[in-house]
This record gives structure tokens, C-alpha cells and sequence, in this order.
């Protein structure tokens, strides 16, 4: 009994500690965040330095963006999160509800609960902001009878929308945009059913759909059973086609050589297309550790040597970087103060890949 008691009294003080160098942990990220270390380090986003640099897993480094965010925007989360009042698996469902108009109000009614609690809690905060609009189209297993699966407006609802509930003034939220578009983006589902087969979770608008059935109608002469994949994939197609022409990756370069551009920023097809086949269509910046970003959104064609200090278009002078890491070698090259002047974008944690949420 008494090393039962001695053993508890251990692991209380473990507890305790762990908590405490939580919260400092999250108050040094967010300085981190704020001086954008991660930028001098060469990292597109706190995002990526967490991944990359420290090892974490998607989720959880997506969990430390958040948390992050959060501790800059609401200081005052942190003695909640020092002395357990509010625990990590909240922290995402607080920067949903907290705005600077009722924080002092909502962070209250966060403590002690449970993340479920909480997620419902923020439901009842934001019945507006975010209902449960999840009009479900379940793809079918290819076995099946061909099933048309474009669901006619609020046959399919899988959750029925509560009733509107008023609530006070002072406790509807306006989330933070901010915050709101680094971590908080919804997720597409994706469940594998065998080795081939994923059936894909997407909740849509109404107009989505209204949109899908146009496009089931205009293409009932190829694909008359209206088959909701082979309609998305033909609109994925063109659309795919449409970007590789403007990235100038067209599979038949026209056979006359266009004439030469007097823009000195205008790259050349041919250039564009063997520096994106040799980039591997990804970004090539080098993160500290010596390998390649690999990010492959929002990708642009850097000049190496830039075009105001008398780069040119050529494949030696031309990389392919993501939109961050393109500004970023920009501040290396030409300086903060200079940047600043054309941007207000602080290249702040806005690149977060896809992971599977916090
Ligand atoms: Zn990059």
C-alpha cells in the first residue's frame, strides 16, 4: 500500500512535469513560428520543419501547427494546457471556437473535456459555421449493377441537419481565418476496400452536384450509364491536359519554334517541359538536410540567378519550386526588407500538405 501510494505520487509528478514542458514546448514553437525560424532554416513552413527537421509523423506535426497557432493568437491557452485543464486533443477543437471577441468566455467552458465533449461543444458553438452538411455519395463496388451514384439534392443526407438553435450574440463565432486555413481545411475520406478499390467520402455543395449532373448530361452519348467516376475522371483528364499545356509539357511541341519572346521572364516551352521532366515535377529546393523539398503544390519555375540580376530562361538557370520555396530563395537573394516591399505574405504555416488531420 505505502509503495502504491509512494509509486502514485511519482507518476502524479510525471504527469505534472509533462504537462509543464508541453506548454513550454508549445510557447517555443510559437516564438518560433513568429520570427519564422523555420524560414531561415530553409523550411517552406513550420509544417515542413516539424516534419522534416524533427521527425514528427503528418498528424502529428499538423496537431503542433495548430496548437502553435493557437498559443499566438490566445496566449492565454497556455496555463489551461500547463496545469491540465485543457488537454492536446483539444487544442484543435478550441481553434475552432476561439475568436478574440469570446475567448475569454469559451476557453472556460473547454476545461476537463474530453475531445468528443469538445467537438460537440464547438457544434453547439458554430451551428451556423458549420453544419453537418454531409450529403454522401458512396461509390459502389464493381460487382454491383451500375448504379447511378449522383445523389438527387437531400436523398442521401447521411446526417439529418438539427434544428437551427439561437445562440446568444456573444457566443457565435466567427472562426479565425488564419488559423481556420492552415489545419482546419475538411478532409476528403478515403477507405480502402481492396487493392485496387478506395471508396471516396466527399461532402459537396448542392452546386457540385447540379454541376455533375450537366456534366452526366453532356456526355450521355460517351458514357450513357452517367457512371459518376467515368464522368470525374474525362473532367479530370481535360483538366490535367489544360495544366500540362500551360506548364508547356503539350506531348507534340508544335513543330515550328515559336518566335522569341522579348519578355525576359517568358520561359520557353521546350526549356519549361525538360526542366519539369528533370525536377521529377516536384519541388527541388534543398532543405537542410540535403534533400529535396518534393512538395508538389503550387508549383512554379524558379530562376536560379533571378531575372533582375541578368538570369535567364534557360534549363541550366531554371528549377521547379513551390510557390514558398520560390519567395523563399527570393528573400535569400534579395533580403527580407526588399521582399516585404512587394508581399505582406509572411510565407507564414500555410503549406500544409494533406496529412490525416490532427
Ligand atoms: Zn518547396
Amino acid at each position: 500500500m505505502t509503495d502504491a501510494r509512494a509509486l502514485s505520487r511519482r507518476i502524479a509528478s510525471l504527469l505534472a512535469e509533462e504537462r509543464n514542458r508541453l506548454a513550454d514546448f508549445l510557447v517555443a514553437l510559437a516564438d518560433f513560428d513568429r520570427q519564422r525560424g523555420w524560414g531561415t532554416l530553409g523550411y517552406a513552413s513550420l509544417f515542413q520543419y516539424l516534419e522534416r527537421e524533427l521527425r514528427l509523423t503528418s498528424s502529428a506535426a499538423a496537431r503542433r501547427v495548430t496548437a502553435a497557432a493557437l498559443v499566438q493568437r490566445f496566449p492565454a491557452v497556455v496555463e489551461p494546457l500547463r496545469d491540465g485543464r485543457v488537454c492536446m486533443s483539444v487544442v484543435y477543437e478550441l481553434s475552432k471556437a476561439l475568436t478574440p471577441e469570446n475567448a475569454s468566455e469559451v476557453l472556460p467552458r473547454f476545461y476537463g473535456l474530453s475531445k468528443r465533449e469538445a467537438e460537440a461543444l464547438v457544434a453547439e458553438l458554430r451551428p451556423v459555421a458549420n453544419p453537418p452538411r454531409r450529403e454522401v455519395v458512396t461509390a459502389v463496388v464493381r460487382i454491383a449493377p451500375p448504379v447511378r451514384v449522383s445523389a438527387p439534392a437531400g436523398a442521401r443526407t447521411a446526417a439529418p441537419v438539427p434544428e437551427r438553435t439561437s445562440p446568444a450574440k456573444s457566443e457565435r463565432v466567427q472562426p479565425d481565418a488564419d488559423l481556420f486555413s492552415a489545419a482546419a481545411r475538411p478532409r476528403d475520406e478515403v477507405e480502402p476496400l481492396d487493392a485496387e478499390l478506395r471508396r471516396y467520402h466527399l461532402t459537396v455543395s448542392k452546386a457540385f452536384l447540379a454541376k455533375l449532373d450537366a456534366a452526366k448530361d453532356a456526355l450521355s452519348h460517351t458514357i450513357p450509364d452517367g457512371d459518376t467516376e467515368a464522368v470525374l475522371t474525362a473532367a479530370l483528364d481535360l483538366l490535367l491536359e489544360q495544366t500540362a499545356r500551360r506548364r508547356g509539357l503539350v506531348k507534340k511541341p508544335r513543330a515550328a519554334a515559336p518566335k522569341p519572346s522579348d519578355d525576359p521572364r517568358h520561359v520557353p516551352a521546350a526549356a519549361a517541359r525538360e526542366v519539369w521532366r528533370r525536377d521529377g515535377g516536384r519541388c527541388s529546393f534543398r532543405l537542410p538536410d540535403g534533400s529535396a523539398c518534393g512538395s508538389t503544390t503550387r508549383l512554379e519555375l524558379d530562376h536560379i540567378l533571378p531575372v533582375a540580376l541578368g538570369g535567364k530562361p534557360e534549363v541550366g538557370n531554371l528549377r521547379v519550386t513551390c510557390a514558398l520555396h520560390n519567395r523563399l530563395a527570393a528573400r535569400v537573394m534579395f533580403g527580407d526588407r526588399w521582399m516585404d516591399q512587394f508581399t505582406r505574405d509572411r510565407t507564414r504555416a500555410a503549406a500544409l500538405p494533406g496529412g490525416d488531420g490532427p
